[in-house]
């Protein structure tokens, strides 16, 4: 699995780098980023905390090969 990112919904209030700092994490625009990378156990756990909590519903998990940051 992979994490995957809505920027366009994000309102950079950094929750999600609170519950999942070596997973997601706010550019210079403080817009969200996602790691590019297949999660390890405990980071797909750390999405999956981190999911509910996004007040803009921005996050989610992704199968590897699937797009995963949407800037529309
Ligand atoms: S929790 Fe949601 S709104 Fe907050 S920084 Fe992360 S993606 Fe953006």
């Amino acid at each position: 699995m992979r994490a995957g990112v809505h920027r366009e919904l994000c309102e950079s209030n950094a929750v999600c780098v609170a519950l999942a700092p070596d997973v997601f994490d706010l550019d210079e625009n403080g817009l969200v980023t996602a790691i590019d990378d297949d999660l390890e156990d405990d980071q797909a756990e750390s999405v999956r905390l981190a999911i509910p909590s996004c007040p803009r519903a921005a996050v989610f998990l992704r199968e590897a090969g699937s797009t995963g940051v949407d800037d529309a």
